[in-house]
């Protein structure tokens, strides 16, 4: 049975272990029931489904995964959590356990051997300070995917969520929106934490579009385009682009926006991802 989001359980098993959290890895457990149940129920598990957890700490999370999922493959970098998992998830016979960081392991062969190349579902608690890499290693990847089940920092969940015209608006926008329907389903507090983050959080689910919502004929050069127009993102697109190291005259580019019905003194902030897939197609032609 899953007993650890209960805090006294928590500590229980942190002060068994002698457990020292890591700063450096991004250590806030979970110790709220609720959010949890929030978590697993967003997630939409199933007996059919593998589930790969990224981070599973003490194992909190990882309980409720088992219970739910068919198989559930959870991977932790830090060393000192293994014999602690190694425990805690003893009644399950239904989960492995990886000593390695997330960034090194190649999901797409997992998903091969574990679930014959049919979509996994991912869930995590992510470590905060890697969560722009971890989710576009996913969708960049060919990791077959249904979708991903997130806490992240509230800021970076807003970020993924919102269009143009907004101060959150940038290329995480855009790139996740891409690949991915987001949806957020749940503010979490820092209370729901041990020890206590000093941000809010945010439960974030991406569901993997079958197809991209736009078409475009070169997917790497609409990606330099968002992140050239939003490193600078005061300058206008014209000259975020012809200084940011992309090939194309200054009167080119104002005349593909004119194409599109667009003045030449606007911002890449204020493009929608179809505007920017058709003004990478243009170039292309
Ligand atoms: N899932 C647990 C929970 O909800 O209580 C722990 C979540 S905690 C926010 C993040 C976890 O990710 C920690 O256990 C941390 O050690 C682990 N972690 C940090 N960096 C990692 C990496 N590069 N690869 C795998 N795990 C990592």
């Amino acid at each position: 049975m899953a007993t650890l989001g209960i805090p006294a359980n928590t500590i229980a098993v942190l002060q068994k272990y002698n457990f020292n959290f890591q700063k450096k890895y991004g250590q806030n457990f979970l110790i709220d029931t609720s959010v949890l149940d929030r978590i697993i129920g967003a997630a939409d598990i199933t007996k059919d489904d593998l589930v790969v957890e990224i981070g599973p700490g003490i194992g909190t999370m990882t309980q409720y995964l088992c219970e739910a999922a068919r198989e559930v493959v959870a991977v932790e970098i830090d060393k000192n959590l293994i014999p602690i998992l190694d425990d805690t998830l003893s009644s399950y016979n239904n989960v492995t356990v990886i000593n390695e960081d997330i960034l090194k392991v190649d999901i797409e062969k997992l998903a091969k051997e574990k679930n014959g190349g049919a979509p996994i579902k991912v869930v995590a608690n992510l470590p905060y300070y890697i969560t722009t890499p971890i989710i576009m290693g996913l969708f960049e990847s060919h990791v077959p995917l249904d979708s991903i089940t997130i806490m992240v920092q509230k800021e970076v969940a807003d970020r993924m969520q919102v269009g143009p015209g907004t101060k959150d608006y940038g290329a995480l926008s855009l790139a996740v929106q891409y690949y991915a329907n987001p949806e957020i389903i749940a503010n979490v507090p820092p209370n729901c934490f041990m020890p206590r983050p000093k941000v809010g959080s945010a439960v974030i689910k991406l569901t993997r579009y079958s197809e991209p919502p736009v078409e475009v004929k070169d997917e790497k050069l609409m990606f330099r385009l968002i992140r050239a127009s939003f490193n600078q993102r005061r300058k206008t697109l014209v000259n975020g682009l012809t200084n940011g190291g992309i090939e194309i005259s200054k009167e080119d580019l104002v005349k593909i926006l004119e194409e599109m019905g667009l003045p030449a003194t606007i911002r890449g902030e204020a493009l929608t991802l179809e505007q920017f897939a058709t003004l990478a197609n243009k170039m292309k032609n």
